[in-house]
This record gives structure tokens, C-alpha cells and sequence, in this order.
């Protein structure tokens, strides 16, 4: 299957300046040679600690961020050279839901102005009757009564924003939305409700959808394929089914430990890693992991692993791929 999305050896440095001379001092590191694809109809999820670069890669894809290399493609387009005037026409096929519904609306607009805002930016519909019916289709799909139109969106609650958010990314009908911790300020309740609704919308449109989340166990119930990022860079990348069930490398093996199992008679053993993640601007020799790595040995400190398959094709044609120089992990 073609992908919607192809992202290819990224790489993020920001560099660091300060002390008594003028210039530069290092880099950040923040993202390091990563590579993934999302088909359309597919969720992949990139998960990791806050600091591990999975939000630059999303800004990133948006060019929010300019890369520091690597190619970016969006339906085989180059949008990491693309000149800004064309990036901005293919902006409507590529859409953003941010954390945070109570910053990303302004106060002062109305829902209907807020989610025809790209349709009237992207030339989609004109005159007021027709981009009100196109607002209301838009309310319809993300379940919200067509009178929220005449309203501000400080007068809804937090889900029912991130419903509105949601309403002004589908506006330009675009072929991928990244979500980035687009759930993660919301209550419970609500995150289970905005995560149902954007599979449906999936499943309705055809939607590619980068979901980038520290939290697990909403992952662990709704993706298709997860990344797991450390330190800038993807250790292991797999269908959800075999990284939940078998994880092939020791820091996803960790970091979904943490996450209760589905199955409450089923427990999952609980892995606490020692010592602090290393500081980008200096990340640790061959595999970054090293220094936290229960199984490390000499190789581990001098030789960069690279992402190798550990599975046979389970999903969309993917393999389980981990970047660890041992072929197998240890039995707990
Ligand atoms: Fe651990 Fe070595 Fe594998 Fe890195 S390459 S995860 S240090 S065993």
C-alpha cells in the first residue's frame, strides 16, 4: 500500500548558544535518523517520555519546525523543500489537533467563524450559505448539535472543544490529522470519547492519522502501529498487537511495563529503569540506551544498533523492527 505519509532518516538539531563567548555552543539532538510511513487508514502512534522528540517530529512533518535533514513526503511530495507558498496550499492536506482546546481557540470567535476559518483560507466554499452548511455537516460529524454554530467556545466544556478542534481539522478534508497529545488534558471520560470519535472518522474517511502520546494504555487501545522514541530516536517500531504483547526491545519492554493489561487477571511485571535520561546535547555513544540498559555489554558503547526486523509481516505488510544488538531479549 502507498503511503500518505513517508518520513525518511529525519534528523532535528537545535543549536545551543550561551556562556561568556559568542556562537555556538552544541546541538540538541532532538531528533535522530527516523524513519516511518503511515498508509491511509492507518494510526501510528509514536510514544515515549516527554523530551524523547516525538512532538518535533510532528511539528516537523508539519514544517512548523525545519528539518535539519532527512525528507519528509506527504503523498509523494517533498514538503521539507517545498518553497512556503506551495507548502501553504498543502497544508490543507495535512491538519493538527493540538493538546491544549482551552489555547488553541480564540475566545472572541465564534465556533461557526472557528471551523470556517480554513475553508474560507483555503478557498473550499464560498458565501455565508454555503460555508454555514458546510460548518453544520462538519458539527454533525464530530457530534455536536448544529446550534454550538452561534456560540463562543469558551462556553463548552473541554471534550466538546477538542470535538471543535477536530471539526476545523476535517474542514479542508485532508488526507492526514497529527494528533499530538491530543487527548492528554482531557478527563478520562472524555479521552475515550474523542478517541472513539476520531477511529470512526477514521474508518468514515479514510483518514491517516499520526497520534503522538505518552499515554499508554489509550494507545494500547486504539492504534495500528506504534514507534517507541528515546532519546531522539526510534528503538523499536511494530504492529500494536506484537509491541504490547512482545516488545523486542529492553526500553519499550520498560515503558510498557508501567501499563496495567487489558485482561485484569493478566498482570505485567513491573520494570523500573535506573538512572536519568542522558542530556541530548551529549547523548551516549553507540546505543543511546546504554547507560539505563539492564542486558548492556561492550558492543553497546561503540556501535550505534541499527532497526532490524524480529517478526514476519503481521499488518499492513510491517514487520516488528528493533535497533538492539541482541537477537532476542532475556526471559524475565
Ligand atoms: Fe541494551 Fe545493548 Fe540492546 Fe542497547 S543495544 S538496548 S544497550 S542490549
Amino acid at each position: 500500500m502507498n503511503p500518505i505519509l513517508e518520513v525518511v532518516s529525519l534528523k532535528k538539531y537545535y543549536p545551543v548558544r550561551g556562556g561568556l563567548l559568542p556562537g555556538r555552543r552544541g546541538f540538541v539532538q532532538a531528533v535522530e535518523d527516523v524513519s516511518f510511513t503511515i498508509a491511509k487508514g492507518e494510526t501510528l502512534s509514536i510514544v515515549g517520555e516527554s523530551g524523547c522528540g516525538k512532538s518535533t517530529v510532528g511539528r516537523a512533518v508539519l514544517r512548523l519546525t525545519e528539518p535539519t535533514e532527512g525528507q519528509i513526503l506527504l503523498d509523494g511530495w517533498r514538503i521539507d523543500k517545498i518553497p512556503v507558498p506551495q507548502l501553504r496550499k498543502l497544508r490543507r492536506h495535512m491538519q493538527v489537533v493540538f493538546q491544549d482546546p482551552f489555547s488553541s481557540l480564540s475566545p472572541r470567535m465564534t465556533v461557526r467563524d472557528i471551523i470556517a476559518e480554513p475553508l474560507v483560507n483555503f478557498g473550499l466554499a464560498k458565501g455565508r450559505a454555503e460555508i454555514d452548511d458546510r460548518v453544520a455537516g462538519l458539527l454533525d460529524k464530530v457530534r455536536l448539535p448544529r446550534d454550538a454554530m452561534r456560540r463562543l467556545a469558551h462556553e463548552f466544556s473541554g471534550g466538546q472543544r477538542q470535538r471543535i478542534c477536530i471539526a476545523r481539522a476535517l474542514a479542508p478534508s485532508p488526507a492526514l490529522i497529527i494528533c499530538d497529545e491530543a487527548v492528554s488534558a482531557l478527563d478520562v471520560s472524555f479521552k475515550a470519547q474523542i478517541v472513539n470519535l476520531l477511529t470512526d472518522l477514521q474508518d468514515e474517511l479514510g483518514l491517516a492519522l499520526l497520534f503522538i502520546s505518552h499515554d499508554l494504555a489509550i494507545v494500547e487501545h486504539m492504534t495500528h502501529r506504534v514507534a517507541v522514541m528515546y532519546l531522539g530516536s526510534i528503538v523499536e517500531i511494530a504492529d500494536r498487537r506484537s509491541l504490547f504483547s512482545r516488545p523486542s526491545h529492553p526500553y519499550s519492554r520498560a515503558l510498557l511495563s508501567s501499563v496495567p493489561a487489558p485482561d485484569p487477571t493478566a498482570s505485567r511485571r513491573r520494570i523500573v529503569l535506573t538512572g536519568e535520561v542522558p542530556s541530548p546535547i551529549n547523548p551516549p555513544s553507540g546505543c543511546r540506551f546504554h547507560t539505563r540498559c539492564p542486558y548492556v555489554f561492550d558492543r553497546c558503547r561503540t556501535e550505534v544498533p541499527k532497526l532490524r526486523a524480529r517478526t514476519e509481516a503481521t499488518y499492513f505488510g510491517a514487520t516488528q523492527l528493533a535497533a538492539c544488538h541482541l537477537d532476542a531479549l532475556p526471559a524475565l
